[in-house]
């Protein structure tokens, strides 16, 4: 009769035991302090100001400074301490390798602040995409990192940007956001930096992910559905800390009739890398074969990739011998992204099979 009395009260213990440990848990979630993120400024529409509110598509872009964009949104002190930088003030069009060298830095040093906890950069949707990879393969942080866009200037009906620019600092606040690489957050999606692209330019429904998003916000609440499996962010043999310059990389687009003369003058110009944006599955005209050898010869990468929007997706060896031609198939990358991975992996390697090798990790 003891004995059960006893584990009776043991028992009873143990459940207030989990009870206040459950309670304190609780009450430490909801008094946890705000998490800080500082929000980049860049430019562009997330910027932009037009001369009526029927202009959607009719607008200056990067004209409206970071402080003003911060203050239309005042719900943004209930997600996070929020401060404002402003780094450029340009449509992304514009951005340039050594623009590219800069952001990047400056999102490094702020990732090894210990009262940063998330950074938000605003953006122009032209160039986004490869901003966003750029940093997904060069920051060495496991703090998010999320750029947002706009497609509709602040002054428009409609427009879309303070709720982007909501949504990206809540993902930046959040925990849950940690080691997922470097983000994009648009139109209530999360998408990895990796594989988003535009693909529209007139809609705000304008970025698209091959492979789907990595999650959405809805009401300042991110939901996860998936993990980026290439390596990025702390997985990447990249570190923008070592990088001094970007070597030169362009592309070359392919179409019926096309010719050699846009190869020849790259090459004259002294570029590192080719990318050819071929038709289909990264197809080179026959007459073009040569051109390109010849590019390979002088020490010039050649990067095959696609210019099919929804999946341009280049398996080596298929349309063209690239064993043979110590060619680069560029993988599910799009031509500008793989501009940007080529010019990355030529900062350590000029080995077309190591490139490769990093078109497949990353
Ligand atoms: N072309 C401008 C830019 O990329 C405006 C486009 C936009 O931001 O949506 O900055």
């Amino acid at each position: 009769m003891r004995l059960a009395q006893l584990r009776f009260s043991l028992h009873v213990f143990g459940l207030l035991a989990m009870l206040i440990a459950f309670s304190s848990t609780v009450t430490f979630a909801a008094d946890r302090p705000l998490s800080n993120v500082v929000v980049l400024a860049t430019g562009g529409t997330i910027a932009g100001a037009g001369a009526s509110s029927a202009n959607s598509a009719t607008y200056q872009a990067a004209k409206v400074p970071i402080s003003k964009l911060l203050e239309d949104v005042p719900q943004l002190g209930q997600v996070a301490n929020v401060k404002g930088e402003q780094v450029f003030q340009v449509a992304s069009e514009s951005f340039t390798n050594d623009d590219l060298m800069v952001l990047a830095k400056r999102v490094s040093a702020l990732s090894k602040q210990s009262d940063v906890d998330g950074i938000v950069i605003t953006h122009g949707t032209d160039t986004v995409e490869e901003t966003a990879y750029f940093l997904n393969l060069t920051i060495h942080t496991k703090k998010p990192i999320v750029l947002v866009a706009s497609m509709r200037p602040g002054t428009a009906m409609s427009a879309d940007g303070m709720l982007n620019l909501y949504d990206g600092v809540v993902v930046a606040a959040s925990s849950s956001a940690r080691d997922r690489g470097v983000m994009v957050v648009l139109n209530d999606n999360i998408y990895s930096g990796r594989d988003v692209s535009k693909m529209i330019n007139i809609s705000p429904n304008a970025f698209v992910s091959p492979w789907g998003s990595l999650g959405m916000v809805v009401e300042g609440k991110p939901y996860w559905f998936r993990l980026l499996d290439k390596r990025h962010t702390t997985h990447s043999e990249f570190d923008i800390d070592h990088i001094k310059t970007l070597p030169e990389v362009d592309i070359v687009y392919g179409y019926g009739n096309v010719d050699g003369t846009a190869i020849d003058a790259f090459v004259q110009k002294g570029d590192k890398a080719i990318i050819y944006a071929g038709t289909g599955n990264g197809a080179v005209p026959a007459r073009l074969v040569p051109v390109l050898q010849k590019a390979r010869e002088q020490g010039v990468q050649v990067v095959r990739s696609s210019h099919v929007n929804l999946g341009g997706f280049v398996v080596r060896n298929a349309e063209q011998p690239d064993d043979k031609y110590n060619w680069v198939a560029g993988h599910d990358l799009n031509p500008q992204k793989a501009k940007i991975l080529t010019s990355v992996a030529l900062t350590k390697t000029t080995n077309s099979r190591d490139i490769q090798r990093i078109f497949w990790e990353y």
